[in-house]
């Protein structure tokens, strides 16, 4: 599903986010990835997705090497993975609905599917009733479940969420994690950065830590493993 094999990242500045990164999640894992500011947690995912481009080294996402990818063909490797991100990153002047069409339509998909599809995910996060809204008439907590809403449109095999709680209250935090378990219980592989501890150590999953640009800890059922 995705596999890296002696991964490098040096960003034009000079500094090395990615160190000689190993590593293979399987189809319908669900991985934390924590670590301290600056270890390269978000280099690591976003080069999963191919907001970033390796130095060095192969990564292979569902076999498919995304590092020499063409810029035209990156709209269909995010077909097959959808991002979540802490400050949810919505287009504030589209509505709901078309927030979530957005991805649908850019893959050109016909317009009786991209409704049914977007209704249909947004039902799944509870929020079918605001579909006209405005996404600054909702709360973080709602913003967030579009945003999954709209990660999970294109039915991807995979989900990438940069610290998807981080923005959020504690209550908050837990209504949107019981959604990522929903999400991965009907198959879809999650990789989720995060600092939340409470959440790491209590629903428990695979937990991978980052420190310089290296993976230093891979544990099934792992703990946060960090103070604070
Ligand atoms: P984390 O997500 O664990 O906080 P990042 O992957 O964001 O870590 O950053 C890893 C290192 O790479 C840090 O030293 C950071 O300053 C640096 N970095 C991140 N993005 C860039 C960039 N676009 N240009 C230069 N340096 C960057
Ligand atoms: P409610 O749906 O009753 O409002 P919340 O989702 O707000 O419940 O969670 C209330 C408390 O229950 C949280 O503070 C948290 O400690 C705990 N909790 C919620 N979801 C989980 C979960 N999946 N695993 C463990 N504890 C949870």
């Amino acid at each position: 599903m995705i596999q890296m094999k002696q991964v490098y990242k040096k960003y034009s500045n000079g500094v090395m986010a990615a160190n000689g990164l190993n590593v293979t999640i399987n189809p319908g894992e669900f991985v934390y990835v924590v670590g301290p500011s600056g270890a390269g947690k978000t280099t690591f995912i976003k080069m999963m997705y191919r907001e970033e481009k390796p130095t060095k080294g192969s990564i292979l996402v569902n076999n498919v090497d995304v590092g020499p990818l063409k810029r035209k063909r990156v709209p269909f490797l995010r077909r097959n993975i959808g991002v979540v991100f802490q400050d949810f990153k919505l287009l504030n002047r589209l509505t709901v609905f078309e927030n979530v069409a957005f991805a649908l339509e850019v893959i050109e998909e016909p317009p009786k599917i991209i409704k049914d599809r977007v209704m249909e995910v947004l039902d799944l996060v509870g929020l079918k009733h605001k579909a006209r809204m405005m996404p600054d008439e909702l709360s973080g907590g709602e913003q967030q479940r579009i945003s999954i809403a709209r990660s999970i449109a294109n039915r991807p095999k995979i989900v990438i969420a940069d610290e998807p709680t981080g923005n959020l209250d504690p209550e908050t935090s837990w209504e949107i994690m019981n959604l990522f378990e929903e999400i991965n219980s009907r198959g879809t592989t999650i990789v989720m950065a995060t600092h939340n501890r409470e959440i790491v150590n209590t629903i428990r999953h695979r937990v991978i830590a980052i420190e310089n640009g290296l993976i230093v800890r891979d544990e099934q059922r792992g703990e946060y493993g960090y103070e604070g």
